[in-house]
């Protein structure tokens, strides 16, 4: 089954005549288990496609289907469902300062009522050593350099095994070659644990860790739609 399936998608912002697409009909795959980056200019639409394939926000005229859920037509509660089996990274990393690392990890594990709080916070520290910073579990976001602040969040995108990663300019705010160094880390973790990632970026340096390569300009994919 695909992890993402896209057909004809239109989204506008505004309303009536002066609502303009920003979206015009995209058709678009994405199969389980790829590592699929979204490049185009500022502007081309890439944040609003990533939006609504991760539930944020609600779609507005034609198909997008994202883990075997049909979001056109769906309410809150099914935008909701898909959100909690969807990892977010974005381009700043959105910790939460007053909490450690460990701690911001196992938050992404509160939606799963069955684990114990011990559960939840030996899981976050299996998975911040995973991502390389084992060490750095009971450290507070300020101390942590900006690669290592990416990790933690790529480690809350990874904890609760969600069949989908998105991922929003997750470089931008890194220098080249940490950049480079961490998606490198999310590609390898993505493929041991067959994870789905989709990755909008501006940024060259990290295309060799794309399966495919999609380009958008103006609201249309120009190139790498299908696989
Ligand atoms: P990208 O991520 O590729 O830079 P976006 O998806 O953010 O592009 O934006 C696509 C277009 O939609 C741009 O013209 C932008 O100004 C417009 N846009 C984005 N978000 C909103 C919004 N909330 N309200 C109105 N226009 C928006
Ligand atoms: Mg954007």
């Amino acid at each position: 089954m695909d992890a993402v399936r896209v057909c004809a998608l239109t989204h506008r912002f505004g309303d009536g005549e002066a609502a303009k697409p920003v979206l015009h009909g995209l058709d678009l795959r994405v199969g389980a288990g790829e590592v699929v980056l979204l490049t185009g200019p500022s502007g081309s639409g890439k944040t609003t496609l990533l939006t609504l394939i991760g539930g944020l926000r609600a779609v507005q005229e034609g198909s997008c289907v994202v883990l075997g859920t049909e979001l056109a037509g769906a309410d809150e509660a099914a935008r909701v469902a898909v959100r909690r089996r969807v990892g977010f990274i974005f381009q700043h990393h959105n910790l939460l300062g007053f909490l450690t690392a460990q701690q911001n990890v196992a938050m992404a594990l509160e939606v799963d009522a069955s684990l114990s709080e011990r559960e939840r916070l030996d899981r976050a520290d299996a998975m911040l050593h995973a991502v390389g910073i084992g060490e750095k579990a009971r450290a507070d976001p300020a101390t942590l350099s900006g690669g290592q602040r990416q990790r933690v969040a790529i480690a809350r995108a990874l904890v609760h095994g969600p069949g989908l990663i998105l991922a929003d300019e997750p470089t931008a705010a890194l220098d080249g070659k940490t950049g480079g160094e961490t998606m490198r880390l999310l590609q390898r973790l993505a493929k041991e644990q067959r994870r789905t990632v989709f990755i909008v970026t501006h940024d060259p340096r990290i295309h060799d860790i794309a399966d495919r390569i999609i380009a958008m300009e103006d609201g249309r994919i120009v190139e790498g739609a299908h696989a």
